[in-house]
């Protein structure tokens, strides 16, 4: 193995960040390339060459990972404000209840306007910050530092992110007691290019004349039969002046752009962490395919989440957190049906090439758009409007009935 710092490779960095923490003489820093990934750069001036960067690099040095004996989980908090605040079924918040009693740390992406950091709270009352994912890689700063810190005080250390996040981390401690630490990482397709939403930004203040206080990716109204999550989630921009912006998720480009992986981390496409095997304790995603093998978990369409422990500590705290929980136990194989991320990396759209050609260039947000997108196909419109999740449960909650009658 060789990673980015010997070879030069973009798809050898995943970003973690391990590498720029670990130097002792502060001779690495993150630089953004011209896609808008952020890379090591080493200065030579101050590099001692003891090698310690390769040594926490995860592409260098995989850690541990898990692939047999998992538990799944499908289902919902049964707290609906929580539900509401959050992405999927709330999940991340269960498990932080379940762990947190005592003593703790919690380290999550917070996000101010468009930028993403990690962060860490010592105070439940504040995980709305962490709550909801946000879509673009997240700077890491200190947080593996300050996690092994507070670990090595003997404080309880909970570490979210993504996974590649959580293989720099586990790489950085490894010569650290991890007794208490909890590791819980989301389920990840990839990170896009944080400059097509700064294209977006310079579009909303050219239009509106101030920029972006705050992005909710998947934000979806109480008002929407219920919250509305399955099929009318919309993305929500909160503008500096107030003004707050509703785009349907269906006509969103930065979705039809991001999904067709025509922008994502060079290092995405070749991900070694979406597999079967995990190197955190917990791996938390959406219920997707909650409506082909689990109808019963759909709820009132407010959201449901999964939840894979991977190890034995990661099974405790699971059980303990679907006490608060509406949901039961399901099949791996099944819930891996439809969890691409979980089986296998993306692969790189072949037109990648030239959408970032034009995403680097002075290309305006609304050209890049009416060049790169299309309108919705019937078949999604006719899913979200006529045959859709909702209806779908609905004809099964009506076949239940009847079977019941009989
Ligand atoms: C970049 C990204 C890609 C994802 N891709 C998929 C996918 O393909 N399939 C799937 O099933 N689920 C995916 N998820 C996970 C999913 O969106 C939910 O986070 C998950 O279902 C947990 O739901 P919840 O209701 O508990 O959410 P929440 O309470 O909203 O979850 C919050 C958690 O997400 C973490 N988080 C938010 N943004 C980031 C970020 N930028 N970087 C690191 N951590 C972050 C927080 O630290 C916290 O741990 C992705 C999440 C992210 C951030």
């Amino acid at each position: 193995m060789s990673g980015y710092l010997r070879s030069n490779l973009k798809e050898e960095c995943f970003g973690c960040e391990a590498c720029t923490q670990v130097c002792g003489k502060s001779a690495i820093i993150m630089k953004e390339d011209e896609e808008g990934f952020r890379y090591p750069v080493i200065d030579e001036n101050l590099c001692v060459h003891c090698g310690l960067c390769n040594v926490v690099c995860p592409y260098e040095n995989m850690p541990e990972s898990f692939g047999e004996n998992k538990y799944v989980f499908g289902g919902y908090s049964l707290n609906e404000e929580i539900r509401f605040e959050s992405t999927s079924g709330g999940i991340f918040s269960e498990v932080v209840n379940a762990y947190c009693d005592d003593n703790y740390i919690i380290f999550g992406a917070e996000a101010k306007g468009l930028s993403v950091f990690h962060n860490y709270i010592t105070d439940k009352k504040e995980l709305a910050k962490f709550r909801k994912s946000k879509y673009s890689q997240s700077i890491m700063g200190n947080s593996y530092k300050q996690a092994r810190i507070f670990l090595n005080e003997g404080k309880k250390v909970l570490f979210s992110g993504t996974p590649c996040q959580i293989a720099g981390l586990k790489a950085y401690l490894r010569n650290t007691n991890q007794d208490y630490l909890l590791t819980v990482e989301v389920v990840c397709e990839g990170v896009p290019s944080p400059i097509y939403m700064r294209k977006y930004e310079e579009y909303l203040e050219k239009k509106y004349g101030c920029g972006i206080e705050s992005l909710d990716y998947r934000y979806t109204d109480k008002t929407v039969l219920s919250h509305g999550k399955w099929d009318f989630e919309v993305m929500r921009t909160h503008l500096k002046n107030n003004k707050m912006i509703k785009k349907d998720r269906w006509f969103n480009p930065f979705w039809f752009i991001w999904l067709n992986h025509l922008m994502s981390r060079p290092s995405c496409y070749q991900c070694r962490f979406a597999s079967q095997e995990r190197i955190a304790d917990i791996s938390l995603g959406d219920l997707w395919g909650v409506h082909l093998y689990c109808p019963e978990l759909y709820g009132n369409n407010s959201g449901a989440s999964l939840a894979v422990a991977n190890t034995e500590k990661g099974r405790n705290i699971l059980l303990k957190a679907q006490r608060s929980m509406y949901g039961h136990e399901l099949d791996f194989k099944e819930a891996l049906r439809y969890q691409a991320p979980m089986r296998t990396h993306i692969s790189q759209n072949q037109h990648r090439e030239a959408f970032m050609r034009d995403l680097k260039s002075s290309m305006r947000y609304e050209e890049i758009n009416k060049k790169w997108t299309k309108s919705p196909a019937l078949k999604l419109l006719w899913n979200k409007y006529i045959w859709g999740n909702r209806q779908k449960i609905a004809v099964w909650n009506l076949k239940k009935f009847l079977r019941r009658r009989d």
